[in-house]
């Protein structure tokens, strides 16, 4: 299994969500019930660590060789949510996922790249890996500043059965 890079929900190469189940960077279901955490889809054997680097709590290992995929380390430590993460990834392909945001939904952070940015409210479609329509939502939460560098982060709430399929979203 090789690293992979997806552009904003439409990957160049769509990689299936089995597939991805079985990469050293997709939480388990234990983990998920235990909070938020990254969702690593990168599936490509490309030198590059910066996932690894910016996360203070250790959560995130590349090691070496460079082109390793990156993993999921310590089951027992949280994310605390700061997205470096997410902002410092150049495939776009970390997610905060939180299965546990309530009984029936889960918030899923994004990278998001598209201008206008969508408002805190906004009523959403969530799209899948292929960009098919999976289920409606909306956006909790939008984060932007020059230092994101053009990745801004959005989050968005959807039914939790569809929190492993969304990755990307559109207005409706
Ligand atoms: S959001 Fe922050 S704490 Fe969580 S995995 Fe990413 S860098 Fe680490
Ligand atoms: S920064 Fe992104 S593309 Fe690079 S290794 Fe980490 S997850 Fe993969």
């Amino acid at each position: 299994m090789s690293k992979n890079c997806n552009l904003q929900g439409m990957m160049k190469a769509v990689v299936s969500l089995e597939e991805l189940k079985k990469s050293p960077g997709y939480p388990s279901e234990e983990r998920f019930k235990r909070g938020p955490v990254p969702v690593i889809e990168c599936v490509e054997d490309i030198p590059c660590n910066p996932c690894e680097l910016a996360c203070d709590r250790n959560l995130i290992s590349v090691g070496k060789p460079i082109t390793n995929l990156p993993r999921l380390v310590d089951p027992d430590a949280l994310c605390g949510g700061c997205n470096k993460c997410i902002i410092v990834c150049p495939g776009l392909v970390i997610f905060i996922v939180d299965k546990t945001y309530s009984d029936t939904e889960a918030s899923i952070t994004l990278p998001y790249e598209f201008k206008p940015l969508p408002k805190i409210g906004d009523k959403i479609m969530g799209l899948n890996r292929t960009g098919e329509i999976v289920c409606k939502g909306t956006v909790h939460k939008v984060q932007t500043h020059k230092s994101f560098n053009h990745t801004n982060i959005v989050t968005i709430i959807v039914p939790k059965e569809f929190a492993d399929d969304v990755r990307f979203f559109k207005a409706r």
